[in-house]
């Protein structure tokens, strides 16, 4: 081919397009599309890294206006022409520039240094060499005759190894190479982030017929070419990683590889070994903690086919396997599988994509799926695959609801209620374990009544308002704000307040009432090492504490069979996050942490402490009642036309200067409400939640359609007026589909 087309490295939009070049008779041979090059670029012709997406015979431009590559980057990562198309097709659908999302998809962007093994030779004959030991000892060479010794005694060694163990310097070692004693080879060795310790155990697993049938439902479509999106719902603890195991076996017998999701929280020791027991050394992890050398190798490793298995978060579905045939996203629910920076992907909808590309299938899984997930089940855009019960004689918690305005009533200001401080007595007394869990989350507190329980919420958009700084309650959707009440708009009480109680302070009541107990703490704090994580959940698992207390970071990822009681102290603070998901999110974090209880085969017992107690999210997860829940947050949800009712986009806007931003987001606004698109509702231009953030200041404007497609069509449309006038160039925009977590 005569002329190849590239992305340049630059992300700024005016820029963001194919751009094409002539290739040199010398390197036509060697291009192929995913390398990395090196263009003159720009009237300077400034010499600038480009991505190769593509070959042409014809050129699009006058011949003699089209410059020559330079070269190729040697020692570039050279992406799959998969990832590519993954990476167009993030950038038509989240809008972003192709730059970004090439970013996105090849998270291993150059080769590090390879990391070699050394071993050590002997080059000479058990004679000679035992001579040659004389004559050091003679001449008390004392670190050349404790090498030589090691020789005699294994006629090859690690060079790494050895030294460590004879404590000698590798001058020694070469200086023995030098005399020809001995010789040293390099081999290539791939780091391995967990290498040696997990040992590979053959355990049989016999599925119960729920699994059973899971299985081969999915290995149906399977076996007959059929590709297509699976949400199991499953209880927790009813073996969905036995299925996903199986699956994965059955996969990697017709020469396909999987990639399992599971948010980085749960990506702990536990979970890796159980895949790691079963599939030994050809699984792989990848998660923020691996060096940047660990990182490439496991890429390399999947590249090259050295292994079958991936593990990771987010970013480890852009795995290069070749032929990936399974596709699994463990808790689909979490909100860390959607991307807070920009492609603001879902990985969800990444990885169907994905599975499209290469004809695999893909599987969501948790014991609470998301809404969004729910809906495309019922719809029959996937199939809806059920575990209803507990392997084993495992049985689900017996979960009940403590009303706390009931205890103020009767006196009790504590943060324990009578009845959850009786059952932590009893399970002290019987050597049993309690988990306390604090689900509280955001940045923003909220303000509630203590005694009806009720939260100020906008009149607008029916969400929490937030308490700001300098006292203010304020929307982070519409923008409105009001002042602190001083009575509860609703009863009239003085009890009203924002809720401020840390997992510190809890810790520190525990220890009060209970001086006896061993007390653990875990949150943000105590766990900002990956290891503090480790250890602490370990040190919980031996039973070196009676009481574990800590945020939603204790629900995820660990079994103990000890803990027969879950507290959980007040239910409602997931339910006061500012925006439209927070019933959904309340109702997965009680469940999932009633779930945590009687995982082995003593009962276990679940509390939920709350001011609300007749809030549907609270008892339907007390009943863990998924279907109940369903139903009756999409009322919610269709009354007011959020997600997956209809479709939102939030249009994030910053820039330096705050009048600047005011005056091109109220004529954005305007622009959008002249294209006249029927059925497209608008809210905004308002400050962002946070509204100014290093030296930016911050505004959103949120759409609403009940079409995907138009939100498409807006933003497209957005884009292309922004581009044609110079007044918006210092404006920020990002965009954002349902978007999660307020901006
Ligand atoms: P989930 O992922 O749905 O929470 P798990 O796969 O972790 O459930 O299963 C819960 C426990 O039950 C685990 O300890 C698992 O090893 C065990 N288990 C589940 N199914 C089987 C099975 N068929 N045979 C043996 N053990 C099983
Ligand atoms: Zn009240
Ligand atoms: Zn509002």
């Amino acid at each position: 081919m005569e002329f190849v087309n590239v992305i340049v490295n630059i992300s700024h939009e005016k820029l963001d397009r194919v751009f094409q070049y002539r290739v040199a008779e010398r390197l036509k041979d060697r291009l192929e599309v995913g390398m990395q090059v090196e263009v003159p670029f720009g009237m300077g012709n400034r010499r600038m890294k480009a991505c190769v997406v593509g070959f042409a015979a014809v050129p699009d431009y006058p011949p003699e206006k089209i410059k020559e590559i330079s070269g190729i980057v040697e020692g570039s990562v050279k992406a799959e022409s998969q990832m590519i198309a993954l990476a167009a097709w993030m950038r038509e659908t989240y809008g972003s520039t192709m730059n970004q999302a090439l970013k996105t998809v090849l998270p291993v962007k150059q080769k590090t240094r390879q990391k070699q093994k050394k071993t050590i030779i002997r080059n000479i004959s058990r004679e000679e060499g035992q001579e040659l030991l004389k004559e050091y000892q003679r001449k008390h060479y004392h670190a050349k005759a404790r090498l030589l010794e090691a020789l005699l005694q294994n006629e090859i060694l690690d060079q790494q190894k050895t030294a460590e163990e004879l404590k000698l310097s590798i001058a020694v070692i070469r200086g023995l190479e030098r005399d020809g004693i001995l010789r040293v080879e390099s081999t290539r060795v791939y780091r391995n982030p967990f290498a040696g310790q997990f040992l590979q155990k053959k355990k049989e697993v016999v599925l119960n017929q729920e699994q059973k049938e899971t299985v081969e439902c999915i290995w149906r479509d399977y076996s007959r070419g059929v590709r297509r999106t699976y949400l199991l719902h499953g209880v927790t603890g009813s073996g969905k990683t036995e299925v996903y195991m199986e699956l994965i076996a059955r996969v990697i017998r017709e020469g396909k590889q999987a990639i399992v999701l599971i948010p980085e929280i749960a990506l702990t020791f536990q979970t890796v070994a159980r895949f790691y027991e079963r599939f030994g050394e050809r699984v792989s992890v990848m998660h923020s903690r691996l060096s940047d050398g660990e990182r490439y190798d496991q890429f390399l490793r999947a590249q090259n086919g050295e292994i079958d298995v991936m593990i990771g978060p987010r970013s480890a579905l852009f795995t290069p396997f070749a032929h990936t045939g399974l596709i699994i996203i463990d808790e689909e629910h979490e909100n860390s599988y959607k991307s807070e920076t920009v492609p603001r992907y879902h990985a969800r909808e990444a990885a169907r994509f994905r599975a499209r590309l290469c004809g695999a299938s893909v599987i969501l899984g948790s014991a609470t799926p998301s809404i969004d997930s729910y809906t495309c089940a019922l719809a029959g855009r996937y199939v809806l695959c059920r575990l209803s019960g507990r392997f084993g004689d495992a049985r689900l918690p017996k979960v009940s609801i403590v009303d706390l305005r009931a205890e103020l009533k009767e006196g009790n200001y504590s943060i324990f209620s009578r009845k959850l401080k009786a059952a932590m007595e009893d399970r002290l007394r019987r050597g049993q374990q309690t988990m306390l869990f604090l689900n509280r989350r955001g940045l923003a507190g909220f303000v509630s009544c203590r005694s009806c329980g009720q939260a100020i919420r906008c009149p607008h958009c029916d969400v929490t308002l937030s308490l700001h700084n300098d006292g203010r309650l304020k929307c982070h959707y519409c923008g409105y704000e009001t002042g602190m009440p001083a009575l509860c708009p609703s009863c009239g009480s003085r009890y009203i307040s924002g809720f401020r109680a840390g997992t510190q302070q809890i810790e520190k009541e525990v220890k009060k009432l209970f001086p006896q107990a061993k007390v653990l703490r875990m949150d943000y704090d105590t766990t900002r090492s990956r290891e503090g994580y480790e250890k602490i959940l370990a040190s919980f698992g031996r039973g070196e504490a009676d009481v574990l207390v800590g945020t939603q970071m204790i629900v995820k990822g660990h079994d103990f069979p000890n803990v027969t009681l879950v507290g959980v102290l007040a239910a409602d603070l997931s339910l006061y996050a500012a925006d439209y998901r927070s019933s959904e999110r309340t109702f997965q974090l009680l469940t999932q942490a009633a779930g945590r209880a009687g995982r082995g085969d003593k009962a276990g017992e679940a509390m939920i402490q709350t001011y609300v107690p007749e809030h549907y999210s609270i008892r339907t997860a007390a009943r863990q009642d998924y279907e109940e829940f369903y139903s009756q947050e999409m009322i919610y949800r269709n009354m007011l036309g959020y997600p997956p009712a209809a479709s939102m986009l939030g249009i994030y806007l910053s820039a330096c200067d705050d009048a600047y931003l005011e005056g091109q987001a109220e004529k954005l606004g305007g622009i959008i409400r002249r294209l006249r698109t029927e059925g497209l509702a608008m809210i905004g231009p308002a400050a962002a939640a946070l509204s100014k953030k290093s030296d930016m200041y911050r505004m959103v404007i949120y759409l609403k359609h009940p079409e995907e497609t138009v939100l498409f069509g807006v933003r497209k449309q957005i884009e292309t007026i922004l581009e044609k006038d110079a007044v918006w160039q210092k404006l920020y925009i990002q965009f954002d589909y349902n978007p999660l977590n307020a901006y």
